[in-house]
């Protein structure tokens, strides 16, 4: 299901709202969504717009450079990571980079997350952790270059996430709507996945089981799209939301 750019920009709006009202970004974590039409280029917000207050007007289109397109407002210092991945994974359509505090404890430990619940699947069996102290040393430890967010990429690899250390996590989708569900439940994995921690050994999701979560996933199935609106309506932006496109095509 292809959607136009028109969609794609209602679309991130919501996102950027959806995200700041279920905590996953607070004044600083962004979200971004590839150009419908061409794919060598991507829309996020500039830097002082806070998500919870994201409107059209705030939305910058970038090139896989990094660099805003015709656009003068003061980008995100982070777009690397975004522009990075969409380099990296053509099929990837959506991204997020947040702080969700829950994350954390598994990018300075040596406990891998693995997805334990089944809202948790989206994760993957496999969660790699990039520092970026080992190429770049002592930073600010903020992806602030092409080489960077170059090296992030690849750390990622094939997985749908990537923790940062001491900093957060990065995640792509083929979807906005894919990508929000998966930061929207990232954090409550880690918290169930730290709760079991304490009682003893936990048992994660089987591959097969990953596997089952994701087969024939469409975003804008009748199911899938339930969710978009109820965490919409929460965020009290229900009145952005257009009708449900066609959920027949994958
Ligand atoms: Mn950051």
């Amino acid at each position: 299901m292809m959607i136009g750019v028109d969609e794609a920009l209602n679309e991130l709006v919501i996102a950027n709202r959806i995200l700041a009202n279920e905590n996953v970004v607070d004044a600083y974590g962004h979200v971004s969504v590839r150009h419908p039409n061409k794919p060598e280029r991507f829309f996020m917000a500039h830097m002082l717009a806070p998500p919870e207050m994201v409107e059209r007007a705030d939305l910058v289109e970038f090139g896989l450079d990094g660099n805003a397109v015709n656009d003068s407002r003061t980008p995100s210092i982070e777009r690397f990571i975004h522009s990075a991945i969409y380099e990296a994974r053509p099929e990837v359509q959506a991204v997020v980079h947040a702080h969700a505090e829950d994350s954390l404890p598994f990018g300075i430990t040596d406990v891998p997350l693995r997805p334990v619940i089944h809202s948790g699947s989206f994760i993957g069996s496999h969660v790699p952790v990039w520092d970026i102290a080992d190429n770049f040393g002592d930073t600010n430890l903020l992806v602030s270059n092409t080489a960077q967010g170059r090296d992030l990429a690849r750390c990622l690899g094939n997985n749908n996430v990537v923790l940062m250390r001491g900093h957060g996590f990065a995640a792509g989708a083929r979807s906005l709507i894919d990508v929000v569900r998966l930061s929207v439940y990232l954090p409550r994995n880690a918290r169930v996945q730290l709760a079991a921690m304490r009682i003893g050994k936990f048992k994660p999701l089987s591959d097969g089981e990953i596997a089952a979560r994701s087969a024939g996933y469409n975003p804008y199935s009748a199911q899938s799209w339930r969710a978009w609106q109820y965490w919409a309506t929460r965020a009290g932006c229900s009145h952005l939301l257009g009708k449900r496109p066609d959920g027949d095509g994958k």
